[in-house]
């Protein structure tokens, strides 16, 4: 690992403050994903802005209609909060599902965004649920917030303060895990509001998608016969040890039923 100096802010204006201040700055979370990053010297960041101390970004609110998640909250507490499993039970099972009980403890949804793994299941439930990530500048829609392959639509020395997630009148997240680190092998949301169904996708692509051919079916009849026959091409779609694009292709149809049929 190289040096790096460290800091411990306890407001966000602060850690803002010493991220634009640095020459190359990383916000560090649960350090889940970015340690290792640093151990392999695969960055090496000239400073490290630890939210830790940060009271303001952990914590879930019930307001305005929207569950609220601040930024450093761990997986954990979003799996084990009652207004979660009660408002929106599948994102508590999203959150229950991730990793093992240590990455459950240490990684934050703040974290798993902004790292937009392709396989990482919050994407996914940003996406159906029709989220909207709060930054320390402006409100982003999860629409516009996953770009691509670990990109997102954050700015270099912009931080994650909370998603706000409306609640639905239904939803399932049903995924594939990988049987060694629980990722998405695939993970697919399914979330109906208001008349309308939206269908996310994680782990298949190189980052989070919506499929709309299947929300167009379930919008007319929310039964898992509705997408049955709907076929979903391997092209583009991830290839790897794990498992060739074709066979995720196939995931996505069976994981997509899977989470109707659950709702139902
Ligand atoms: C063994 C293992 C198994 C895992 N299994 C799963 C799984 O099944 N499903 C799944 O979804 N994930 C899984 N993860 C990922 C894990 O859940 C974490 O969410 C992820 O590693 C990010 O970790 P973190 O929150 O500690 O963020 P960090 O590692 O601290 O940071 C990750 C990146 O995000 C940036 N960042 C962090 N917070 C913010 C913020 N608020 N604003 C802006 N940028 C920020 C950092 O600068 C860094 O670039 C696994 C990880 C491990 C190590």
């Amino acid at each position: 690992m190289h040096n790096f100096e460290y800091h411990r802010p306890t407001s966000v204006a602060d850690a803002v403050q010493s991220l634009k201040g640095a020459e190359d700055g990383k916000i560090l979370a649960g350090g889940m994903t970015l340690i290792p990053t640093l151990k392999q010297r695969l960055a090496a960041p000239s400073d490290l802005i630890d939210l830790g101390a940060i009271a303001e970004l952990k914590g879930i609110k019930d307001e305005g209609g929207m569950i609220t998640i601040g930024a450093a909250t761990p997986h954990a507490m979003v799996a084990e909060s009652e207004v979660v499993r009660r408002v929106i039970p599948a994102l508590a099972d999203l959150a229950e599902g991730i990793g093992d009980p240590q990455v459950r403890n240490r990684g934050t949804i703040g974290g798993s965004i902004a790292n937009s793994d392709p396989a990482a299941d919050y994407p996914a439930a940003l996406v159906g649920l029709d989220a909207t990530v709060q930054t320390d500048r402006r409100r982003i829609k999860a629409d516009d917030f996953f770009k691509g392959l670990f990109e997102t639509a954050l700015e270099e020395d912009e931080i994650v303060t909370a998603v706000s997630f409306p609640k639905p009148e239904k939803a399932c997240y049903a995924k594939f895990p990988n049987p060694a680190s629980r990722y998405a092998m695939v993970g697919v949301m399914v979330a109906r509001a208001g008349g309308a169904v939206r269908v996310a996708v994680t782990g298949a692509g190189p980052c989070v998608f919506r499929l709309p051919e299947m929300e167009q079916a379930l919008s007319g009849n929310f039964s898992p016969d509705a997408i049955k026959g709907i076929e979903i091409s391997a092209d583009g779609l991830n290839s790897d040890i794990h498992g060739s694009a074709a066979y995720r292709a196939h995931l996505v149809s069976v994981m997509a039923r899977r989470a109707v049929t659950d709702c139902a």
